[in-house]
């Protein structure tokens, strides 16, 4: 079982011919609405990924499709509490020339009561995983009383926020970042990946694939070779199918491989949640 204490979004998607400027007005050619969330596109992942996975999180009254959206995924969203908050949304603007501009409101996801957190983790049973990533509340609290239960704590550091990741390194035992991520953390911290003192280190590196710094050392894993149209969620895919893959017992090296080409997928298709691609479709892929 995977408890992911994770962000539930509404995106709102608007198609502008350009960007607007400070001051000025313009009208959307059209506009899309959807799940979003790094939490609740990872659980989406975690679903597909076969894994049993329980949502710890918030929505608004606003939000109970969004919920309901999880759900159809095959997420357990028992723990997920309808506050009296707006649920947590994304503004975005996009180009004609894909170019995006992104205004995040954390409503109901950073709303979400200790206690809620606390009963849902007292759920849980020791040899269970946590994850978690930056978009909700309580993300530190949490990591540490789930260590303390017996469970294995996976973080993903998205997004940076130097003060957060510091507070919690002590926590995790598998860390996962983007290059980006990896480099300020090294400059927020002075120390590489491999000097953090987490077990097992994933950096992920687009379509180079990714890079495990574990117990025997540092190992390189290349990403099936594939046309991308769109990654968005490529790293909310990666890190589903990834804990998903630990959940059922595989070693890491497979668990990163099927992340790797459920992610490879994922880039092929427009979308985040919607894009993920299924066990089955992840397994047979051979690129
Ligand atoms: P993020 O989505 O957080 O920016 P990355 O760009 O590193 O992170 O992408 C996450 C993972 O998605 C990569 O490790 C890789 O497995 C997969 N991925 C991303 N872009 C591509 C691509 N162009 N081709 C194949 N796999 C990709």
């Amino acid at each position: 079982t995977v408890w992911n204490l994770g962000s539930i979004n509404i995106d709102h998607v608007y198609a502008l011919p350009r960007l607007p400027q400070a001051g000025e007005t313009l009208a959307a050619r059209g506009l899309t609405q959807g799940l979003g969330g790094k939490g609740a596109n990872m659980s989406a992942a975690l679903a597909r990924a076969g894994a049993d996975v329980r949502h710890v999180g918030a929505v608004g009254a606003d939000g109970l499709w969004a919920r309901d959206r999880l759900a159809a995924f095959g997420v357990d969203v028992a723990e997920v509490a309808v506050l009296d908050a707006p649920t947590g949304h994304a503004i975005i603007f996009v180009d004609d020339a894909a170019e995006n501009l992104i205004v995040i409101h954390g409503g109901a996801n950073r709303a979400l009561p200790w206690a809620k957190v606390e009963g849902a983790l007292a759920r849980a049973r020791p040899g269970d995983r946590f994850l978690t990533q930056n978009e909700t509340a309580w993300t530190q609290e949490a990591a540490r009383a789930a260590r303390e239960r017996g469970l294995s704590v996976a973080y993903a550091a998205a997004p940076f926020e130097a003060a957060a990741v510091r507070a919690m390194l002590p926590f995790a035992d598998l860390l996962i970042l983007n290059a980006v991520e990896a480099d300020q953390l090294r400059a927020a911290t002075g120390r590489g990946p491999g000097a953090l003192g987490v077990a097992d280190v994933v950096v992920t590196l687009g379509a180079e694939g990714c890079l495990w710094i574990g117990a025997d050392g540092e190992r390189r894993l290349p990403a099936p070779r594939v046309q991308a149209v769109d990654t968005t969620g490529a790293g909310d895919a990666f890190t589903g199918f990834l804990l998903g893959g630990l959940d059922r017992g595989l070693p890491m090296g497979d668990a990163l491989s099927l992340a790797l080409r459920a992610a490879a997928l994922q880039v092929t298709r427009p979308g985040a949640a919607d894009a993920t691609p299924s066990l089955a479709e992840a397994e047979a892929f051979d690129a």
